[in-house]
């Protein structure tokens, strides 16, 4: 979708940045996505200005953090999509508390924290994408999940239209999915996490990475797990025990390493991600009676 010159006239004058033409395929880990406009948000303050002038001007919009968990459609795009911009460190100590910016790195700021002799969040280290996008898919792995942690998140809510502050614990964080609602946009994170020695997190976050590196395909490019786990079950293992890893449907493919990862093995469009997709699901019901749900965010157009 392409902005026209007045709306691109009035994000330049609330700050925002506006950058025609992007091919999404290389903001994605998938490598998979057609081309749209992209709107960077470069101050909070205007933001609910720029949504109510989105709305206005009928500009349906997506948000893009890290693109690590979205298969987004093939083509040209029927939605612009925003974007934070990225922020170095973006994260600062209050005592036991880290205040973090939406849009810095997740594994960034688990060492971070680190340095600061402040542990608990280990298990996410090899969890890639930012911090919000960890915020509202309530990444977690190894036995932990960010929401665990979140003291207040600061974002703008769609319900009023303004930048708000939200408790912990008024937010539901579930197993990938939390309670925001679909537009809200997170900006700013407290954490509160427990005190330990900077050498005790390096030994937890160095097994982390071990196991990661033992079982998932981190040279390919995927979006982690394509679907859930059902409860008390693996959907690795009995994509696994159907015998469909290697699978493919064009360039998608269900890795040889962990069956539940659907890589990108040469120039896969979404259509074929989601063709494999569709058969091993089926598949999987026709086995195991279970319908699984995807994990990653399908954005169709
Ligand atoms: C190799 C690999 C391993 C992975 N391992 C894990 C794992 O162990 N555990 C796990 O939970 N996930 C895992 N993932 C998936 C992914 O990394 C996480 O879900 C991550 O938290 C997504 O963050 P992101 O910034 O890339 O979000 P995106 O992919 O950009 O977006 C995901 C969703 O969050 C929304 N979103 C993003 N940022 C914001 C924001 N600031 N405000 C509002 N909405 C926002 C998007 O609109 C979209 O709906 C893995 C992915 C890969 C590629």
């Amino acid at each position: 979708m392409r902005i026209n010159g007045t709306v691109a006239a009035r994000l330049n004058d609330l700050g925002a940045e506006l950058r025609p033409g992007v091919s999404l395929a290389e903001h994605t880990s998938l490598g998979i996505g057609g081309a749209t406009d992209e709107i960077v948000l470069r101050r909070y303050d205007t933001i609910p200005q720029i949504m109510r002038l989105l709305a206005d001007e009928n500009i349906p919009h997506r948000f893009l953090g890290g693109g690590t968990n979205v298969l987004i459609a093939d083509g040209e795009l029927p939605w612009v999509v925003l974007h934070l911009p990225s922020v170095r460190p973006g994260m600062r100590i209050e005592g036991n508390a880290a205040v973090v910016e939406a849009s810095a790195d997740l594994g960034g700021m688990v060492t971070f924290c680190a340095k600061h002799d402040l542990g608990g969040m280990e298990g996410l280290i090899g969890v890639p994408g930012s911090v919000g996008g960890a915020l509202r898919m309530n990444a977690g792995a190894y036995g932990t999940q960010i929401g665990s942690y979140v003291r207040e998140v600061e974002l703008y809510r769609a319900a009023s239209g303004e930048i708000e502050t939200l408790r912990g614990n008024d937010i539901r964080f579930d197993y990938r999915h939390t309670s925001f609602a679909p537009e809200d946009m997170m900006l700013r994170v407290k954490l509160e996490l427990p005190s330990k020695p900077y050498k005790e997190i390096l030994a937890g976050i160095r097994v982390c990475n071990e196991k990661r590196r033992a079982s998932q395909p981190l040279n390919q490019k995927s979006a982690g797990c394509i679907f859930k786990n059902p409860p008390g079950g693996s959907v690795g293992r009995m994509i696994d025990e159907l015998g469909l890893k290697g699978q493919r449907v064009g360039d998608a493919m269900v890795s040889e390493r962990h069956a539940n990862f659907f890589v990108n093995a040469g120039s896969a469009s979404c259509a074929d991600m989601r063709g494999l997709m569709d058969r091993v699901r089926e598949q999987v019901h026709a086995a195991y009676g279970i319908e699984l749900e995807h994990e990653v965010i399908v954005w169709q157009n």
